[in-house]
């Protein structure tokens, strides 16, 4: 992989202008990458293509098959592969391969969005990187072994399936006033996305509170975590958090308000106030939608769905395709007033 090592150095004094030269030294390489499968007639003798597709894997797009993505491993090594491979390594991580195909061309698209913003942002170009592997900073990302073993008996199907959908979107993006949007994505709702500004604090146009179809199919869409009174105080301590826990506990939360969404904006623990993430993180609940209650010396959180909320929900887009929605519809309703548009 000589080559990749070159480009990835070429590539980070020259980002624009690099684009069309880059665009040409990866001709050969596409042209022999997709003629792949019909090299046992044309050129019985080809050497090694330098981006073989799997078997079970759709060829790649021109678009996604010409482009290249680096990505900052956890050991800190960088890869460089096709955005093909890439969207699928992050489409198999992200989404259940079982979900309908509409869905997950959606979940294809925002994950080329995102990455491509990512890119864009430089948050890793220190690293020489464009994205890095880490669910937590960009994202979640399965090698093709690794989603074989998990995939058992499906896995020629499902890889089949997701690089299809991949395939199908080839290039496509979303922008919103002529930029790549930022294409957060999360779980499952409870009834409605959630705005931005209530999540992060600024407010982002196409990232607001919309309707979202999914329920009681999503697995744990409900969940509870039961803490005992000792247990909240504890944690309250280690946070640091300075709270007043000396009274009877039922009285220790107060003052929960919520946003538009439903979802807990803020509450007091013990007289300091906390945001509705804050109590999220510390209480390791699987959303800011839930209620609290005191009971028999415990407390008890009752949570629905699962991740921040902001940008488009997987299992309501699942559940819309399962409607007859298709991946633009999907993408259209989640993140309000974008433009679908072919490359960037
Ligand atoms: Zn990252």
């Amino acid at each position: 992989m000589q080559n990749s090592e070159r480009w990835t150095d070429l590539r980070r004094p020259l980002l624009t202008g690099l684009a069309l030269g880059l665009f040409l030294l990866l001709l050969p390489m596409a042209a022999l990458g997709s003629g792949a499968g019909h090299s046992v007639a044309v050129l019985p003798a080809s050497p090694t293509p330098a981006a073989p597709v799997a078997p079970t894997q759709v060829p790649p797009g021109e678009r996604d098959g010409s482009r290249t993505v680096r990505i900052l491993q956890k050991d800190g090594s960088v890869e460089t592969m096709t955005m093909a491979d890439y969207l699928l390594r992050v489409v198999s991580a992200e989404m259940p391969a079982s979900f309908e195909p509409e869905a997950l061309k959606a979940q294809a698209v925002c994950a080329r969005t995102y990455a491509l913003w990512r890119a864009e942002a430089g948050s890793h170009a220190a690293e020489g990187a464009d994205v890095c592997a880490d669910s937590s900073c960009c994202q979640a990302y399965l090698s093709p072994a690794d989603a074989a073993a998990r995939w058992g008996a499906h896995a020629a199907e499902y890889t089949a399936k997701l690089s299809a959908a991949v395939a199908d979107t080839d290039g496509q993006v979303l922008t919103y006033g002529g930029s790549l949007i930022q294409a957060v994505f999360f779980s499952s709702a409870a009834g409605a996305t959630e705005d931005a500004a209530a999540v992060w604090g600024s407010a982002l146009p196409y990232l607001v509170s919309v309707d979202s179809p999914e329920g009681d199919e999503v697995p744990n869409y409900r969940s509870t975590v039961t803490l005992s009174a000792d247990e909240v105080k504890a944690l309250a301590e280690g946070a640091g958090l300075g709270c007043d826990l000396s009274g009877d506990p039922s009285g220790w939360f107060s003052g929960l308000t919520r946003t538009a969404s439903g979802r807990v904006a803020a509450l007091s623990l013990g007289g300091v106030s906390m945001t509705g993430g804050a109590a999220r993180s510390l209480f390791s609940l699987r959303s800011t939608a839930f209620d609290v209650s005191f009971a028999d010396g415990a407390f008890t959180f009752s949570v629905t769905g699962y991740g921040h909320g902001v940008g488009l929900s997987q299992y309501g887009a699942n559940a819309l395709a399962k409607e007859g929605a298709s991946w633009r519809e999907i993408v259209e309703h989640y993140y309000t007033g974008v433009t679908i548009q072919e490359g960037i």
